[in-house]
């Protein structure tokens, strides 16, 4: 029985609706940290709203709210007021509201600030309570079944009753200024100001940046302890299954990798490789190669559209060869997760492909023996390396399109090894690239018409600013409208993160087997799904992605034997122009680097921590790395000792 239900408030529901959410301790309750926070400590007069902002602002309303109906959504906009001016707030799916908002009556709102339609809007703004004026709130993925104010008060309970005793030794937290642990903890959920959150998300990343750098100080210096996983004679079958002959630089790339495996230490390698240059089937080589071995395999991706795909892919291709492949993302039904927990546990799936559902702490591995991350920088530092914590000396390869500088692969993991493919798959053709001002669309929508008569297919992106924008979504429905009555003979449909997965799934099925023309899409395509017939692309506010992640994006089509498209919607935008000059990913990257930062491209960014930086994140790490050197040195001193026991516990995985 979980200790949960000894918390008062957590009843039989409550039990189960906590444990499908991989929380199964109030242990577990105490360390999983909110993914973002709301600030109500800052408040701004009316006249000084501008976009971007996050903020309360005191207004009454002027006059009664209309409720507006697009397909099953519900726009009620609101105009308040206050002494220095007028804000418009847009409210989705709450039409109630027409009946319980007072004209002249005061209102505390909190929301987002942002243009839509040329005009300053507050964006679904939430209401605060008079008593949580001034305070931080923290906001934790929804567990359903928990409203979130219950499991707020869970959490506060849970960190009442869970010790949480000092993992670092004094002299380092003195020296790199760090607070203490069960304050970082205490401070990150119930933040008292901006400056104790601060101090708290400084306590727990290095803390986690620490115990990896020493992580991989295992894998170097440990050098007997990896899985060892010789398939190099055994392979045969695989290529003879694969539906074409590897490139040059696949075939080079499977080969790095599968000596690797065969030698004592751990695999630590990275492969880079740009959008299109086939690091699936190097995955799937590596997967294959741990499977004839006797050993569980693990492949994990950011998204779940994009797990999915992988693990279609995989069953297609390993499974006529009696690998059995398995799925592990978060919307799954309980007992889905149930059964697959089991088929983990006892072996019985060999492959096992997933979202970061893979690292949950009840997922427990039998035979673990690679770890593979796609899409790497898309994780966060911690979600990255927790994945090669699920067994003893694991092989661990993570994969992306991004190339990263060496100088930061070294701070992130240290002794890295990197292979680069650096070869499309034959017959592939450049992306035409044309930047559109606004006043061509029709022309644009012309040429697409002309694309779909020859059979081709493709996307129009719009722009997804958060997850869950309603914003993002309502303009995505407009696009599709506005589409769809400018070529009203094409088959258009649209796909958004906020569908629940099957209908999500319906949608991309349908485009892939050619039953939709146009697929209008926010991003969620843009790590995903492959179909080679789309030959073109529209990217809408493409001054709103990165160069990178429209680099990436576009590498959606051009995937036939088609001329393919992409059209960046954009007036003026020089920044852009790169990616109409070259196609070339590595060098956009750098571009990219030159105009972000580091941080970004290496994903160290967490969201919602407060005045953090990306420049701030890799000094942090670099600290980490000087720290994780000396506590090398210090192995005698029983507080390091202690400190490498828990970094070994972890590795192991152990509880946090
Ligand atoms: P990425 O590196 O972006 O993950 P994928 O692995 O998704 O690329 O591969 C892109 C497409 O290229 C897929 O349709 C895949 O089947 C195909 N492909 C990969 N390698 C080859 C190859 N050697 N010859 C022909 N097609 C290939
Ligand atoms: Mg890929």
């Amino acid at each position: 029985m979980s200790d949960l239900a000894t918390l008062p408030g957590v009843g039989e529901k409550r039990l189960a609706a906590l444990q499908n959410a991989g929380i199964a301790s109030v242990r577990d309750l105490a360390l999983r940290l909110p993914t973002d926070y709301r600030d109500y400590t800052v408040t701004t007069a009316v006249c000084m709203l501008e976009s971007g902002m996050h903020t309360v602002f005191f207004a009454a309303l002027k006059k009664p709210p209309s409720v507006l109906r697009h397909g099953r959504l519900s726009v009620t906009t609101c105009v308040f007021a206050d002494d220095t001016g007028d804000i418009q707030a847009m409210f989705f799916n709450q039409p109630y509201l027409r009946q319980t908002l007072r004209v002249g009556q005061k209102y505390a709102l909190y929301a987002r600030m942002e243009v839509f339609r040329g005009r300053l809007c507050a964006q679904s703004p939430s209401f605060v309570a008079p008593d949580e004026l001034g305070t931080i709130q923290p906001v934790y993925p929804p567990v359903a079944g928990v409203p979130a104010k219950t499991y707020r008060h869970l959490v506060r309970l849970a960190l009442e009753q869970t010790a949480l005793p000092e993992q670092l030794p004094e002299d380092l937290r003195a020296r790199c200024g760090l607070c203490g642990r069960a304050q970082a903890y205490m401070q990150a959920h119930f933040p008292q100001n901006p400056q104790a959150l601060f101090a708290a998300r400084r306590y727990l990343n290095f803390e986690s940046m620490l115990l990896y750098q020493m992580q991989l100080r295992f894998w170097r210096t440990q050098g007997q302890n990896g899985v060892v996983i010789d398939a190099r004679a055994r392979m045969a079958p695989f290529f003879q299954a694969l539906p074409f002959a590897p490139t040059g630089a696949q075939r080079r790339v499977m080969d790095e990798i599968l000596n690797d495996l065969a030698g004592n230490a751990a695999m630590a390698r990275m492969v880079q490789g740009d959008v299109g240059s086939g690091k699936t089937a190097v995955a799937q080589a590596a997967l294959y190669a741990c499977a004839v071995c006797g050993y569980q395999g693990a492949l994990m991706a950011p998204t779940e559209v994009l797990a999915r795909q992988h693990y279609a892919s995989c069953k297609a291709l390993l499974e006529p060869l009696g690998v059995r492949v398995g799925l592990l993302v978060g919307s799954m039904t309980a007992k889905q997760h149930r059964l697959a927990h089991q088929a983990i546990a006892d072996g019985v799936w060999q492959v096992i492909v997933g979202t970061h559902a893979l690292i949950t702490e009840t997922v427990v591995y039998q035979r673990l023996g690679l770890a593979i991350t796609d899409e790497q920088h898309r994780f966060g530092v911690r979600q990255r390396t927790d994945l090669g914590k699920k067994g003893a000396g694991v092989n661990v390869l993570v994969m992306s399109a991004t190339p990263i500088p060496r100088s930061l692969t070294l701070t992130l993991y240290g002794d890295l090894a990197v292979s680069v493919i650096d070869e499309l798959p034959p017959g592939r053709k450049p992306v035409h690239t044309h930047l559109v001002p606004e006043h061509k669309r029709q022309g644009l929508y012309g040429f697409i018409a002309g694309q779909v008569a020859q059979g081709r297919q493709g996307y129009v992106v719009c722009p997804l600013i958060e997850k869950n924008d309603v914003l993002a979504l309502l303009s995505a429905q407009e696009t599709l409208e506005s589409l769809t009555r400018a070529l009203p003979q094409l088959r258009i449909a649209l796909v958004h993160g906020a569908m629940r997965p099957a209908a999500k799934d319906a949608v991309l099925q349908a485009f892939y087997e050619g039953q939709v023309d146009v697929l209008v899409s926010t991003t969620v395509i843009e790590v995903g799904v492959n179909v080679p017939n789309a030959s073109f692309m529209v990217v809408e506010e493409a001054h709103r992605f990165g160069l990178a992640q429209l680099h990436q994006l576009r590498g959606r089509v051009g995937r036939g034997d088609y001329d393919s498209y992409c059209f960046l919607m954009a007036d003026g935008g020089q920044k852009l122009r790169i990616l109409t000059k070259t196609n070339d990913g590595f060098l956009i990257a750098q571009k990219d680097l030159e105009l972000r930062g580091p941080g970004d491209i290496a994903g160290t960014r967490q969201s919602g921590a407060s005045g953090e930086n990306a420049g701030a994140d890799l000094k942090l790490l670099e600290l980490a790395r000087q720290e994780a050197q000396q506590a090398a040195a210090r192995m005698d001193e029983p507080a390091y000792a202690r400190l490498w026991a828990q970094a070994r516990l972890q590795e192991s995985g152990g509880v946090n």
